[in-house]
């Protein structure tokens, strides 16, 4: 049986499951995937080199779909600032109408998109960060716990926590970031009042997703202990995979000096990063990972991935009910 929440029946959408902007990785053929199997694909725009190359990745995945799809729009530090406002009017004007916003200073982007009609998700990391999306006009909150894959914040609060606190203070639906893979992610999410659950790092590891076949068994042979934060020292930490250019980032910023950004650009550029998913050597670039890496594996399509969450979360349920069926028998 179908799980029925806010999300589901505001995206229109049969699986809770949201799958996040995520950098080189979030293009037409993965997004597709998703949502044919039920759950939301988003588009990562900064994947895309402009504004016009956008347009074209939602007509591409527009080929391959006819169900609901959005596009992510992150606002962070970056070598070279993008042209934020073009890619989100492509988008609208391409006529997508949901939209994944992260980062800093989203409130001209809602804005906009709800001028424009649009349902806006917006990512953040504290309670503080998604009531102030909440006041400028955001539908759904994706709340995104310290086990998360790329840019946590800086406050370092857990998702159980987190989700907790969103329950407390929120008025409009939430979604659970950061730690999920899983059926009993998605219903131990529920169970904290969250509506879905995003998830990047199980979707960079399935079958249509883009990286190199060595990276998903990376991925499949990992830990949970198997990445590091960077960027602690200058306030823009990410959680990124363990590997000799991270560790050596890390080792730079331990220094008694610190480093500065310009000292650690080379090693850690998106563009390097890239290098890793396209010829399959995990130690090329700094590439994002979450925790959740440690729950992992296998390689499976997104139809299959998807239909299991949706049975282990039916078979989780079940269970909790059977408890308290034991406990009335008492
Ligand atoms: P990039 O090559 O511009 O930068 C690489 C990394 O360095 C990023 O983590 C970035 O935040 C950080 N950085 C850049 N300038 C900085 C500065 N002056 N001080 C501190 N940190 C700095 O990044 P990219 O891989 O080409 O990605 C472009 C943008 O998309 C970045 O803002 C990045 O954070 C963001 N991003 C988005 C997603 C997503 O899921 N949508 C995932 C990863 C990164």
């Amino acid at each position: 049986m179908p799980i029925v929440t806010p999300l589901t029946k505001l995206l229109n959408i049969r699986v809770p499951v949201v799958q996040g902007g995520m950098q080189w990785v979030g293009v037409p053929e993965l997004v597709a995937a998703v949502s044919n199997a039920g759950g939301l694909g988003l588009l990562t725009a900064l994947t895309q080199p402009n504004p016009d190359a956008l347009r074209e990745a939602i007509k591409k995945t527009r080929k391959l779909t006819d169900k609901n799809f959005g596009v992510n729009i992150t606002l962070l530090p970056s070598i070279n600032p993008p042209d934020y406002e073009g890619y989100a009017r492509a988008a609208v004007e391409e006529g997508v109408r949901i939209f994944e916003t992260a980062g800093n200073n989203p409130a001209p982007f809602i804005k906009f998109f709800k001028q424009n009609g649009c349902i806006v998700i917006h990512k953040c990391t504290t309670i503080r960060h998604a009531k102030a999306a909440e006041r400028m006009g955001a539908d759904i909150l994706s709340i995104d716990g310290f086990e998360c894959a790329g840019h946590p914040g800086e406050e370092d609060i857990g998702g159980l926590v987190l989700l907790e606190r969103a329950s407390q203070e929120l008025k409009i639906p939430y979604i659970a970031s950061g730690g999920f893979a899983d059926g009993q992610g998605l219903v131990s999410a529920m169970a904290l009042g969250a509506s879905g659950v995003n998830m990047g790092t199980r979707f960079m590891c399935t079958v249509e997703s883009p990286i190199h076949q060595n990276i998903k068994e990376k991925i499949v042979a990992s830990t949970e202990q198997d990445t590091v934060h960077i960027f602690r020292t200058l306030r823009n930490t990410a959680r990124v995979f363990k590997n000799k250019v991270s560790q050596e980032v890390v080792r730079l910023e331990r220094r008694p000096q610190g480093a500065k950004f310009e000292e650690l650009r080379e090693l850690v550029s998106g563009a390097r990063g890239r290098v890793v998913y396209e010829i399959g050597d995990p130690d090329y670039g700094v590439w994002s990972a979450g925790i959740v890496i440690g729950l992992i594996r296998d390689i499976p399509t997104c139809e299959e991935l998807l239909s299991r969450i949706e049975s282990e979360a039916e078979n989780a349920i079940e269970r909790l009910n059977k408890l308290s069926v034991a406990k009335a028998k008492l």
